[in-house]
C-alpha cells in the first residue's frame, strides 16, 4: 500500500514536471517569398513569468560587427491559447515585452523578418530560394537561452529542400514539405544556417564524417571533382588536430556575380564565391575558402577566446585574440593548399613575402597593433573608410605572418620534430576538450611560452601589443629561407586615384605624403596638372615620372569650387622584404619538415 502510494506520488511528480516544463517552438513560413519576408511564429508553454522579454540579437557571431538584425522586424504580437490579444510592448531597440499577468498555458509570438540582404551573415528570401542566418530571425527569450526547442519550417510551395546541419527532431511530421528540426539551446539554433530552395545537394565522407555540399546558384562546378578535392582539405585538416569532432557537417553555397567569403559555424558553414570558380586558376581560391572555413570549427568555434562565448547576444564582445582565430586560420588555409600538393614550397614562400610585403607596406601597420586591430574589430575593420589604410592594420594579414614566425619557430626549436600543429592540437585538446572553456590573452601567452621554452614579452611588447617590424631573417634563416630588406627611398605621390563619371577623383591618401603636403583632400577632382588636361591614367603617370624636389601645379575642383594646388613630390620609403630559399645541410631537412 504504502510503495503504491510513492509510486503513484512519483508518476504524478513527473506528470507535473513534463506537463509544466518551458517549451519553446518556432515556425518558419515564408508564404509570399516576392515580398522578402520571413513569417515566424514563437511558441511557448510552461512559462510562469508576469512579463516575457523578447530579444533579437544585434550581430552573427564571427562577423564582428553590430548590425542591428532588428531593423528587419516590423510590429510584434502576441496571443493566448484562446486567441485573446496579449499587450507587447518594445523596450528596447531590439527587446520587447509580453504581458503574461493572465499566466496563459500557451503563448503565441508572430513577427515578420524582413530578409533582403543576400551574405554569409545575413537572411534573405525571394522566389529563387531562402537563406536564414538564425541571429537576424530568431528572437530568444530572455534568460531562456539554455532551454532545448523545436523549429518547424513550412517552405514556401514551389520550395522542395531544407539544408541545415540542424538535426531533424524525431516528433518531426513531415507534411506539405514541413520539417521539424530539435536544438540543444539558442546558441545551436543560431549557429546552424538554414538554405531552403531547390538547391543541388550531393554528400561524402571525409575523415569519418558525413558531409552534406548545398549548391545555390548557377555555377560551374564539377560534383565529381569536389568530392575528390574537398575530402584532401578536411582529411589534411582534420590530421593538424588530430580528430574531427562531428559527425555530420554541412557546406551551404551561394554561387553569385561577387562572392564575400564565408563564415563559419560549428558543423557547418555558408560560403558565397564567385559562380566562375571552380574551373582554372580561381578554383585554389575556392579550395583556399573552404579551407579556411572548415579550419575554424576547430579554431574559434571550439578552442576559442575566453570572451567568445556564452555570447552576449546584445552587444560588442570584445576579444584581442582574433590575430590567432582569423590569422593562425589565414596561415592554415594556405599551408593547408601546400599540404595537399596545389602549392609548390617555392610559391608558399613567395606567398609569404606578399602578405609581408602587403602588411609593412602599409602605413596603417605602424601605427595599430594586431591586438588592437582585433579589439577594434567592430568599429574599425569591419567599418573601413577612405582613411583606414592610413590608421588600421588586418588581424588577418599580420596575424598570418606572426603564425607563420610561430610555426618556423617551433620547427627549430624542436629540431623538424614539432611544429605549430603540434601547438595548436595541445591548445585545442586542453582548452576546448579538457577545460570546455575559452583561453584567455595570458594563458594564451603562457602555454606558447611553455612550448617554446622562451619568455616571449619582448615579441609581444613589440610585434602582438607594439607596432614593429619583426627581424624577419632572424626567424625565416632558420628554417633556411633568407630575407632581405628591399624597400628604398622613391619619389612618390601618395594619393590613389578613380576614374568616375569622366572625373578624376581622390580615393586615398597616405598619411605624410606629398599629396597630404601639398593640401589635397580625398574626394578631390583633378583636372589638370600643369595646365595639361588629365583622365586617371595621364595624372598618375605624370605624377609618377617626377623627380623628388619637383613640383607640379594641380587644377582641382572641390565642391565645384575650382583652384590651383602647388605639390612638391618627397619620396617615401615602404618597407619592403625578399624571401630567398637556401637552404643548407643543416636547414634543409626543417624547411622540408615545414613545409612538407
Ligand atoms: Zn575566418
Amino acid at each position: 500500500m504504502k510503495y503504491k502510494f510513492i509510486f503513484t506520488l512519483l508518476l504524478f511528480i513527473l506528470w507535473y514536471r513534463v506537463s509544466c516544463a518551458q517549451k519553446i517552438n518556432y515556425l518558419l513560413k515564408m508564404s509570399n517569398p516576392q515580398s522578402h519576408y520571413f513569417e515566424v511564429e514563437l511558441i511557448l508553454e510552461g512559462f510562469k513569468q508576469k512579463e516575457i522579454e523578447i530579444k533579437m540579437p544585434v550581430w552573427a557571431p564571427g562577423s564582428y560587427l553590430v548590425r542591428e538584425f532588428s531593423k528587419n522586424v516590423n510590429e510584434v504580437k502576441a496571443k493566448d491559447e484562446s486567441n485573446k490579444a496579449l499587450k507587447s510592448t518594445k523596450k528596447a531597440k531590439n527587446a520587447w515585452v509580453i504581458d503574461n499577468s493572465s499566466k496563459s498555458k500557451k503563448i503565441s509570438i508572430s513577427y515578420e523578418v524582413y530578409a533582403f540582404e543576400l551574405s554569409v551573415r545575413t537572411s534573405f528570401l525571394d522566389l529563387s530560394h531562402g537563406f536564414v542566418s538564425g541571429s537576424g530571425v530568431f528572437m530568444y527569450v530572455s534568460g531562456s537561452q539554455n532551454l532545448p526547442g523545436t523549429l518547424e519550417i513550412a517552405p514556401y510551395k514551389d520550395f522542395k529542400k531544407i539544408t541545415t546541419a540542424l538535426p531533424k527532431s524525431n516528433i518531426s511530421v513531415e507534411k506539405d514539405g514541413s520539417e521539424t528540426f530539435y536544438f540543444e539551446n539558442y546558441d545551436q539554433l543560431v549557429d546552424c544556417p538554414i538554405e531552403i530552395g531547390n538547391q543541388v545537394v550531393f554528400d561524402f565522407m571525409a575523415s569519418g564524417v558525413k558531409h552534406i555540399v548545398a549548391m545555390y546558384g548557377e555555377a560551374n562546378f564539377d560534383i565529381d571533382k569536389l568530392k575528390k578535392d574537398m575530402p584532401k582539405v578536411i582529411e589534411a585538416e582534420t590530421a593538424v588536430f588530430g580528430e574531427n569532432p562531428n559527425k555530420e557537417y554541412v557546406f551551404i553555397i551561394h554561387n553569385v556575380v561577387n562572392g564575400q567569403g564565408g563564415l563559419e559555424h560549428m558543423n557547418s558553414t555558408t560560403l558565397s564565391v564567385n559562380r566562375w570558380t571552380y574551373s582554372g586558376s580561381n578554383y585554389i581560391n575556392f579550395l583556399n575558402l573552404v579551407a579556411h572555413e572548415y579550419f575554424h570549427l576547430w579554431n574559434v568555434k571550439r578552442f576559442r577566446p575566453i570572451e567568445l562565448g556564452p555570447f552576449n547576444y546584445d552587444q560588442e564582445n570584445y576579444t584581442n585574440l582574433l590575430w590567432v582565430m582569423e590569422g593562425f586560420t589565414s596561415y592554415y588555409d594556405e599551408l593547408i593548399m601546400r599540404r595537399i600538393g596545389l602549392v609548390s614550397p617555392e610559391e608558399f614562400v613567395s606567398k609569404i613575402q606578399s602578405t609581408v610585403n602587403y602588411v609593412e607596406g602599409t602605413v596603417g601597420a605602424r601605427v595599430q597593433s594586431l591586438a588592437h586591430s582585433s579589439f577594434d574589430a567592430w568599429i574599425k575593420g569591419y567599418r573601413p573608410n577612405e582613411n583606414s589604410s592610413n590608421t588600421t592594420m588586418t588581424y588577418y594579414s599580420r596575424g598570418q605572418v606572426i603564425a607563420a614566425i610561430f610555426d618556423v619557430m617551433i620547427v627549430s626549436k624542436y629540431n623538424g620534430k614539432k611544429g605549430l600543429d603540434d601547438f595548436m592540437r595541445y591548445v585545442y585538446t586542453k582548452y576546448a576538450k579538457e577545460l570546455k572553456r575559452g583561453i584567455t590573452d595570458q594563458e594564451f601567452k603562457k602555454e606558447l611560452e611553455d612550448f617554446l621554452g622562451q619568455d616571449l614579452t619582448p615579441f609581444y611588447v613589440k610585434y602582438i601589443e607594439g607596432t614593429e617590424i619583426p627581424p624577419y631573417n632572424e626567424y625565416f634563416s632558420k628554417v633556411g629561407v633568407k630575407v632581405n630588406y628591399s624597400g628604398s627611398k622613391k619619389p612618390s605621390f601618395g594619393a590613389t586615384l578613380k576614374q568616375e563619371g569622366g572625373k578624376v577623383l581622390v580615393k586615398n591618401i597616405r598619411s605624410g605624403s606629398s599629396a597630404e603636403k601639398a593640401g589635397l583632400s580625398v574626394n578631390d577632382e583633378i583636372i589638370a596638372c600643369d595646365g595639361y588636361r588629365v583622365d586617371q591614367s595621364a595624372c598618375e603617370s605624370y605624377i609618377n615620372s617626377m623627380a623628388e624636389g619637383q613640383e607640379t601645379e594641380l587644377l582641382i575642383s572641390r565642391d565645384d569650387i575650382v583652384f590651383t594646388l602647388l605639390m612638391t613630390i618627397y619620396s617615401f620609403e615602404k618597407p619592403q622584404f625578399s624571401f630567398t630559399i637556401s637552404t643548407d645541410d643543416t636547414t634543409k631537412n626543417l624547411f622540408s619538415y615545414w613545409l612538407r
